[in-house]
């Protein structure tokens, strides 16, 4: 059993239960290994431990903080390798994936650690002559991390990079599906941090989420993960008037303009529908291609999708993992089911793989004969399926884009500069794609409009997120103002 990360050390849970979390492969559906299913008490003691922790994290030099943040990354160079094949286990996407999250990950920790150092605040004009505005940024406190398992290095770090760069000390939850690269993580890169600066807690949502949302040391929770458990712990949180930061879920459309080239497309979609076996927040859920198009470019999408090799994420041949548990590939199928008995055609996939017993691996699947009435353009699939609808005008595809309650993320394929405008000033999406779908920019802000969260992550505005403002007002000379008591001479 692994132990759980608190004070510099990795600990047992205090509570003495025995009770653990078996962790699973997605792809043998057999047992990794447990982590302890924390409790109340764990999140106490670490909530503690960061609270201590604090003020000395706070008060080193923004240099000395950069350059313990650098080592960390380099430390996670350093173990690269080992890192990908567990988070490929436990999380069941291709190795290439798995990659290119380490290498992002530890990359926006490089980036964040030269953030911290770059910025304190800022100086605005004075009221009046002798006088000094200071504006500064200061770090909350503790920050509660919560993250989901389809990334679950990546928008950890997207949150402890910033938080901790910024000042700020942490304790982390990481999802009960994904929580061993995480620990392994945290011994291996951070264990020349202050004691009790990073803290991990594992354990159910229900039990240790739920207690460090509602901590009243806790002055900051950034969360991912889906909508409901959002509403969640903004209902849990508002009476302490807590800093939230969500990043929830998406339902992204992908238009196709009518310009744009066939194969290119085909591909770019094809990627951004399944990377992940299509379990990322903003993977594309909805495609919508011109009427006169539709035949040919679902067919071809059909071909192109049926010659992907769908595995074991850690086989180096495979294209597209399993779904990361049976509940999350029942879904896929309720919604596979729904749009076919609302007059769908499934052109390739839409069931489990017969040469596969084991493991939770879904086909990917092109649907063509879908419409906003069914599931699967409504509601957030979390797997590979991609839906196809056709439309007339650009105006209509702009509108079918926006008919959603999620505002995540919107792709275009196009080289038509005026229907790129369009679509950037009309689309109410956090990040809008031309070209080339899903690509990450740690100096770009990531985040959602509408139901898919509050906040931004990443660029200048993810650090922001970690530190509040106090405006400082300075006369330096002093003296009696003109403007005090007594307004008028007495008589
Ligand atoms: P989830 O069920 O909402 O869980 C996310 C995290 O919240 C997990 O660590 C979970 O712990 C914890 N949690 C559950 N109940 C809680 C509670 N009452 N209080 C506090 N924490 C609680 O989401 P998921 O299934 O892991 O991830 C998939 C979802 O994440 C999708 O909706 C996807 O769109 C969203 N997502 C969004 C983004 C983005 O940037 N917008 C990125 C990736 C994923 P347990 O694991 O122990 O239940």
């Amino acid at each position: 059993m692994r132990k759980m990360w608190i004070d510099g050390a990795g600990v047992d849970s205090v509570s003495d239960t025995g009770q653990v979390i078996e962790v699973i492969d997605p792809a043998t559906e057999e047992v990794l290994d447990t982590v302890p299913a924390g409790t109340p008490q764990d999140v106490e003691r670490a909530v503690a431990a960061a609270r201590v922790a604090f003020p000395t994290w706070q008060q080193i030099t923004a240099v000395e903080r950069a350059n313990l943040l650098h080592q960390a990354a380099a430390r996670m160079r350093e173990h690269f390798d080992e890192l990908v094949r567990l988070l490929t286990l436990e999380e069941g996407k291709p190795v290439p994936e798995n990659e290119e999250e380490m290498d992002w990950s530890l990359n926006t920790l490089d980036y964040y650690a030269e953030l911290g150092r770059h910025i304190r605040g800022s100086v605005v004009p004075s009221p009046d002559v002798g006088q000094l505005s200071l504006v500064l940024k200061e770090p909350y406190g503790v920050v509660g991390c919560i993250v989901p398992w389809n990334y679950p290095i990546l928008l950890l770090m997207w949150k402890i990079a910033p938080a901790l760069a910024a000042g700020n000390t942490v304790v982390v939850k990481p999802s009960s599906v994904t929580p061993l690269t995480t620990l392994r993580m945290v011994e291996l890169a951070f264990d020349h941090l202050p004691p009790g600066v990073v803290n991990v807690v594992t354990g159910r949502g229900g039990a240790v989420g739920d207690a460090l949302v509602v901590h009243p040391d806790v002055s900051v929770i950034a969360f991912t993960g889906s909508t409901g458990v959002g509403q969640r712990i903004a209902r849990a949180t508002a009476g302490r008037m807590k800093k939230l930061h969500l990043e929830l879920g998406g339902k992204d459309p992908f238009v196709v303009a009518d310009d744009a080239p066939l194969d290119a497309a085909v591909e770019a979609i094809a990627y951004a529908a399944l990377i992940n076996a299509g379990q990322v927040c903003t993977s594309t859920e909805r495609v919508y291609v011109p009427r006169a198009m539709l035949g040919q470019f679902a067919e071809t999408l059909a071909q192109r999708v049926s010659r992907l090799r769908l595995g074991p994420g850690i086989e180096p041949t495979t294209d597209v993992g399993p779904m990361a548990g049976e509940s999350y590939r029942a879904k896929v199928e309720a919604h596979v089911a729904d749009a076919v008995d609302r007059g769908a055609r499934v052109l390739v996939g839409g069931r489990r793989p017969p040469g596969l017993a084991r493991g939770f691996f879904y086909e990917p699947t092109v649907l063509t004969g879908v419409d906003h009435s069914m599931r699967i353009m409504r509601e957030e699939t979390f797997g590979p399926t991609i839906p196809i609808m056709g439309y007339d005008t650009f105006d209509e595809a702009i509108a079918l884009a926006n008919d959603t309650e999620y505002g995540l993320g919107a792709c275009l394929y196009t080289h038509d500069a005026r229907k790129v405008h369009r679509f950037y000033e009309q689309v109410q999406a956090g990040t809008i794609w031309i070209n080339d779908p899903l690509t990450d920019n740690y100096a770009g802000p990531f985040g959602g409009m509408k139901m898919s969260g509050l906040g931004r992550e990443l660029g200048l505005e993810g650090i922001e997120e970690f530190w509040q403002t106090k405006h400082v007002h300075w006369d330096i000379e002093g003296g009696i103002k003109d403007w005090w008591y007594p307004y008028r001479e007495h008589v």
